[in-house]
């Protein structure tokens, strides 16, 4: 792609670095951002600044957030002894957004994958072992996605806690293997975590 401005070359470099962007989508968005009034591009890239700089992860859950403990953590109406274990900031969207579940979350940032290099280290494993350990837990939910990966982290979680008296169930999937949380539909979903399964009873595909 040649470009006829070094300052355009380098926008459209920058904004292709995002996963899903292309080159030529980089150049329809930045070019779109030099037809909007500039106030466009300053908000956005404050909005991008601020988050990047203020960002905060909370330190009971390890969810986004903006201040020290998350509004869920900080709600006294939830059950704190009801933890379920997520991948991140997007499957605790979708699973409030069913608006069935009154627990409290765990936050992993991720699953174990050792093609790329993530192991349990690399996550928030250790916290929720702690808390576990610690006694006030009743209950861990599982609901990381069911690929492999997803699998793998579950029963590598599984094989610490279930010595210590602890409940622990998987959500009950209606949707197909593979099938990321976010994509589920939140009446599927909700029922879902509603009709959860024993763990032990998910674990027939390991
Ligand atoms: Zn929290």
């Amino acid at each position: 792609m040649e470009f006829s401005s070094k300052l355009l070359e380098k926008a459209v470099s920058e904004m292709s670095q995002l996963p899903g962007i292309g080159k030529r989508t980089a150049l329809r968005l930045v070019l779109h951002l030099l037809k909007q009034p500039k106030e466009q591009t300053d908000f956005l890239t404050q909005a991008l600044t601020n988050m990047r700089n203020d960002i905060k992860f909370c330190k009971n859950c390890h969810n986004i957030s903006d201040i020290e403990v998350c509004e869920i953590c900080a709600n006294p109406s939830r059950n704190y002894k009801i933890i379920c274990v997520v991948e991140d900031v997007r499957d605790v969207m979708a699973i409030e957004n069913t608006g069935q579940f009154r627990g409290i979350y765990h936050v992993l940032g991720g699953k174990i994958s050792p093609i790329d290099g993530i192991g349990p280290s690399q996550l928030n494993v250790a916290s929720l072992v702690e808390k576990v350990k610690a006694g006030n837990v009743e209950e861990i939910i599982f609901a990381l996605s069911s690929t492999m990966e997803g699998d793998t982290t579950n029963f590598y979680i599984y094989k610490q806690i279930k010595d210590s008296g602890v409940t622990t169930s998987s959500i009950a999937r209606g949707i197909s293997v593979g099938d990321e949380l976010e994509y589920a539909d939140e009446v599927t979903l909700g029922r879902s975590i509603v009709n959860r399964i024993p763990f032990e009873n998910s674990l027939r595909n390991i």
